[in-house]
């Protein structure tokens, strides 16, 4: 029988989410919405060492905030939880067991101290130690050990790991659904720790017993992982359970803007762009990093250029919605070999989907950056001025940037520009049209342009030597939208206040 699609995406909470660990929860998504499968949440807290408190519900809001919303996980429910490990200690210690039982595993009785004697040894040699099967036999363990003292050891509850015993010279092979066919020699593999004394499975164990447990089909994770899939098959193997193992895909790397090397958080530092998906403040530190939802970017953006960070469609197609990636992904067109981030492409894919919105939409989003600032407009009229300026913007802040005349009046005015264009009877002219434009009863656009322009031939001036001085009065500077526009939005009083201002101002 065909095995229903489950994913799982299984961070550790050991601090914020980088966009790496979004973009796998992305592609484990799309990969069992695709399939009509489930997309579960599982927290590896078995190192309690690195556990930082509130990375978990970090974990939990950034998922919410990208749409990747878990059918099953910590906060979400489902029938095969707990889905914090910590939770699950218990049932750990039998797969522990039965590996001990049938020979796959060992128990191993080293203190850090003497391990540590062995590092120092080795690097002596300048060698690194490993624990393996060059070198377990020479150790304290189950393996050297007569079975009395083992016993009697473990009687005293003095502290043991289990290892796992790595087979001599196996090739294992697997078909990794990205790379393709992969394959280890045993011999290069050490005996990692499965388990500890205290009852705490390690990740290797952990992970495995519950990808079993919890049915998942296809384990797709980070690039880091790819050398514990030998490990992780040979426990499969060892349990009994590999009819029942997931297939593996790793996925590549995001590289740094310049090509080389593993994205991090101090690239977008140093760079200026953000790799976590929400504001994170270290509990340490205090330190603040920025973060998409902060710096102003959409998470359909957001997510848009995570899902092209490695995969293609194999057409020319940028722009998807969540919809359509789940429709046009395929594990097998993501690449092998690290995708390299553009913090550009990021704005630019902000951008187009600031573009996409309505003004009203977006009026909706910039009302509340006004209120902030004591500003509480008339929301049609917002909506207009929105629509006039939407097309210059990148970022939802990028509209004060390029609106805030509408709003005050200008606090200075652009000396380059007043340089070029402030004649000596400039302020003559301006206080022609500020007296012409206190006739106008019926103050809009069309009628203030129409009577402007006869004005304007009956003087016989040119254009061009006025409209710059009038735009400069109204917004400080020499760009911006239509000025008979920002005339009406403004109102009567206000645009002849302005040129007043300008006037008195400016010599
Ligand atoms: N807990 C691991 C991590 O933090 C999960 C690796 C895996 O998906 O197997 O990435």
């Amino acid at each position: 029988m065909e095995r229903k699609v489950r994913v799982r995406f299984a961070p550790s909470p050991t601090g914020p989410l980088h966009m790496g660990g979004v973009r796998t929860a992305l592609f484990n998504y799309l990969f069992a919405k695709k399939h009509g499968g489930d997309f579960l949440l599982r927290i590896e807290d078995t190192d309690q060492n690195r556990y930082v408190p509130g990375a978990e519900e970090y974990i939990i809001e950034s998922l919410k905030w990208c749409g990747l919303v878990p059918d099953e996980g910590v906060g979400f429910g489902g029938d095969l939880g707990p889905y914090r490990q910590s939770e699950r200690k218990p049932m750990y210690k039998k797969y522990a067991d039965s590996l001990i039982d049938n020979g796959f595993a060992y128990y191993a009785f080293d203190t850090a101290e003497e391990l540590d004697e062995f590092r120092k040894a080795a690097e002596a040699r300048k060698d690194v130690f490993s624990y393996d099967l060059h070198t377990r036999n020479g150790l304290k363990n189950s393996l050297t050990l007569s079975a009395e003292e083992v016993s009697a050891r473990l009687q005293s509850g003095q502290s043991y790991v289990i290892r796992f015993k790595m087979p001599e010279n196996r090739e294992v092979v697997d078909e990794d659904l990205i790379r393709g066919r992969v394959s280890f020699n045993t011999n290069q593999l050490d005996d990692k720790v499965l388990f500890k004394s205290d009852g705490m499975p390690t990740y290797h164990l952990a992970n495995v017993v519950d990808d079993y447990l919890m049915r998942i089909t296809h384990v797709i994770r980070g690039e880091e992982w790819l050398p514990s899939m030998p490990l992780h098959i040979l426990l499969y193997e060892s349990l009994g359970i590999s009819e029942n193992r997931p297939c593996f895909s790793h996925l590549p790397l995001i590289l740094k803007p310049e090509g080389k090397g593993k994205l991090s958080k101090r690239d977008g530092d140093k760079m200026g762009f953000p790799v976590f998906p929400l504001l994170w403040k270290d509990p340490e530190t205090g330190d603040v990093s920025r973060s998409y939802r902060e710096d102003g970017y959409f998470p359909e953006a957001f997510i848009n250029m995570l899902a092209l960070l490695g995969w293609s469609p194999g057409t020319e197609q940028e722009f998807f919605s969540m919809d359509e990636l789940i429709e046009s992904f395929d594990l097998t067109r993501v690449v092998k070999s690290g995708a390299r981030f553009d913090p550009g492409k990021a704005k630019w894919f902000n951008r187009h989907y600031l573009q996409q919105k309505t003004p009203a939409e977006l009026a909706a989003l910039f009302l509340p950056m006004l209120n902030e600032k004591g500003i509480t407009p008339d929301l049609q009229k917002l909506g207009r001025i929105v629509g006039m300026i939407q097309e210059r913007c990148e970022f939802v802040k990028d509209l004060w940037e390029q609106g805030h005349f509408f709003f005050q009046a200008p606090e200075s005015y652009d000396e380059k520009t007043i340089q070029k264009k402030w004649k000596p009877d400039t302020n003559e002219k301006l206080q022609a049209i500020s007296t012409l434009f206190e006739t106008i009863s019926d103050w809009k656009a069309e009628t203030i342009k129409e009577i402007f322009s006869a004005f304007m031939t009956e003087k016989e001036w040119v254009f061009g030597v006025v409209m710059v001085p009038i735009r400069l009065a109204l917004v400080g500077g020499s760009s911006g939208p239509d000025l008979f526009e920002i005339c009406e939005l403004i109102g009567k009083e206000e645009t002849v206040r302005r040129i007043q201002s300008a006037i008195s101002l400016i010599n």
